[in-house]
């Protein structure tokens, strides 16, 4: 596994789990280079989170969605 940061090795590490799911210690990878950390739960959230982003830009570019145009903000003067 490359570290998603700065495409360097990751090792596998322990790390104590602070969220206290049952396990004291939970695997996960460690980048040599730049020490980022990827545990199970990150990698689920971040791809989670990656998989909205592409949802939002498939659904920004498809010209079917265009029926929902900006809504244009009016501001009355007093
Ligand atoms: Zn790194």
């Amino acid at each position: 596994m490359n570290c998603p940061r700065c495409q360097g090795t990751m090792v596998t590490d322990y790390f104590l789990d602070m969220e206290d799911s049952g396990d004291v210690w939970m695997s996960g990878w460690r980048c040599l280079s730049c020490g980022e950390v990827v545990d199970p739960l990150i990698l689920k959230h971040r791809q989670a989170q990656q998989a909205q982003y592409e949802l939002v830009g498939a659904i920004s570019k498809n010209p079917a969605n265009k029926t929902h145009a900006p809504v244009a903000i009016l501001s009355r003067k007093p």
